[in-house]
């Protein structure tokens, strides 16, 4: 399994337009350079994407991507959805074959409202094409299993990904964009190998978990290693790693890990 960060940071991107002087951000650190969160998962030569933000077309060139056979939407907040139309060179790849697309019922009707000229088996011109599936509980792939669970997200739900690859059995939880991780989804947890969280700062909000908060997380779960994802401008990389306990940490853009 090989897993990519093609971004780490909050809804707004870090550092923030007009960033408040008041935070002590060092912008000399290529690891405080926050792009949408997003990553991309590899599971026996087949690419899952998961989730598309405004700099999608970027992180994809960066990370050297080279395909992408299934595509996961958690949610259709816009740093989740909106780099969608990018998926089109993907497509070309396919020779026009649509992406199959999961996600819950409520988020692809986002999908069709915003993308509506890409709902179709095969693309056409230059455009991209989605085939769009209902997320089932355990999605089979070429590559392995995905499993979901539903975790709460301020007024919205959003899909919690556990990824499990067949032959090798590596696990891989992403739980990112909630305020709390409910018994169902820390029972599917167990044994993962890699845990990804969300951990926006160090004050609490109403629909992400705080630091703290995805640190008591973490200590329950007690996967192999955990990553902390979505983090807002007010974290910094070097000065709140330390206070991190051993085997938790922030990560970055462009962080890759190979189990
Ligand atoms: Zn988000
Ligand atoms: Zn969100």
């Amino acid at each position: 399994m090989e897993v990519t960060f093609l971004g780490t940071g909050t809804s707004e991107g870090v550092p923030t337009i007009l960033q408040p002087e008041s935070v002590q951000l060092d912008v000399h650190n290529k690891k405080n350079w926050r792009t949408r969160t997003s990553i991309h998962v590899v599971m026996n030569d087949h690419h899952i994407q998961v989730d598309a933000g405004p700099e999608f077309r970027l992180q994809c060139i960066h990370n050297d991507i080279k395909k992408i056979d299934s595509f996961i939407l958690t949610h259709s907040h816009s740093d989740h959805i909106i780099g969608m139309d990018d998926l089109r060179r993907f497509c070309r790849m396919r020779n026009g074959e649509a992406i199959p697309v999961y996600s819950q019922e409520c988020d692809l009707n986002r999908v069709r409202d915003i993308f509506p000229y890409a709902i179709r088996d095969k693309a056409e011109g230059n455009y991209p094409a989605f085939k769009l599936h209902p997320m089932p509980d355990c999605l089979v792939l070429p590559g392995g299993k995905v499993y979901k669970t539903i975790l709460p997200h301020g007024n919205f739900f959003v899909l919690g990904l556990v990824f499990e690859e067949e032959g090798s059995g590596k696990k891989l939880v992403y739980y990112i964009d909630c305020k709390s991780v409910p018994i169902p989804a820390m029972k599917m947890a167990t044994g993962a190998d890699i845990v990804v969280l969300d951990a926006l700062r160090h004050r609490e909000h109403f629909s992400h978990m705080s630091i703290d908060e995805a640190l008591s997380v973490a200590r329950e779960i007690s996967g192999g290693q955990t990553w902390f994802v979505h983090m807002c401008c007010e974290v910094d990389h070097e000065r709140d790693s330390a206070s991190l306990p051993e085997g938790v940490g922030f990560a970055w853009d462009g962080m890759r890990l190979v189990l």
